[in-house]
């Protein structure tokens, strides 16, 4: 069952990210060896069945069916070089799990503004809110604050390369990381592609010129 473009604050979305990794390692995530373990959170501490399908469309990323405890992955992404966008997709699966499917009532009659059965597809285009959300929650599971601030105490990015390394180690997509990032106030690119400090420093450096 779900709530359709369920409404989450962004601070709701990461502080349900940081829950899963303190129960899954028992710890603060200040202290988690990265990359985050995916599989091992997807498989084995939320019981998620994986399958791997050919969907025959490469708009179509995966698809969770509640009801059967599973997460369907389309093939073609395992074609791509890296993990990162592998382990995007699992941890995108695990926030539809977590924010929008009631775990308690899966036999029991959809509650009011719920709907039944659920299944979620997930494609590379779709982007409503769920989906959004779901990205959100991937991104703070797959790189949480504490562990970006503490990898950024000796690093600098300045460049492609400073931000591929930095997804490297997180395990997840070069775009994937830029984002987070930016979020962060990390790193600013410009449109033209120049590397800054901060947004801060962009925005000065205009009003300098
Ligand atoms: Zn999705």
């Amino acid at each position: 069952m779900i709530i359709k473009n369920k409404f989450y604050h962004t601070k709701t979305i990461e502080r349900k990210a940081n829950e899963l990794l303190t129960a899954y390692y028992g710890f603060e995530p200040a202290k988690i060896k990265l990359p985050v373990a995916i599989d091992k959170i997807l498989e084995i501490h939320l019981n998620l069945n994986v399958l791997w399908e050919n969907f025959k469309d490469d708009k179509i990323l995966a698809a969770l069916v509640p009801q059967e405890k599973m997460v369907a992955l389309n093939e073609i992404l395992t074609s791509d070089t890296g993990k990162g966008r592998e382990n995007f997709t699992k941890a995108h699966e695990i926030g539809h799990w977590i924010l929008h499917v009631d775990q308690t009532n899966s036999d029991a009659n959809p509650l009011p503004g719920f709907s039944k059965p659920y299944e979620k597809i997930c494609r590379s285009s779709l982007q409503d809110w769920d989906e959004k959300n779901a990205d959100k929650f991937a991104s703070y599971l797959l790189m949480p604050e504490e562990l970006m601030r503490a990898s950024m105490k000796n690093e600098k990015i300045s460049n492609w390369e400073d931000i591929r390394k930095m997804a490297e180690k997180f395990g997840v997509s070069s775009t994937a990381m830029r984002i987070r990032l930016e979020n962060l106030n990390f790193v600013y690119i410009s449109e033209e592609g120049s590397f800054f400090k901060s947004k801060a420093e962009f925005v000065g450096q205009g009003t300098l010129m």
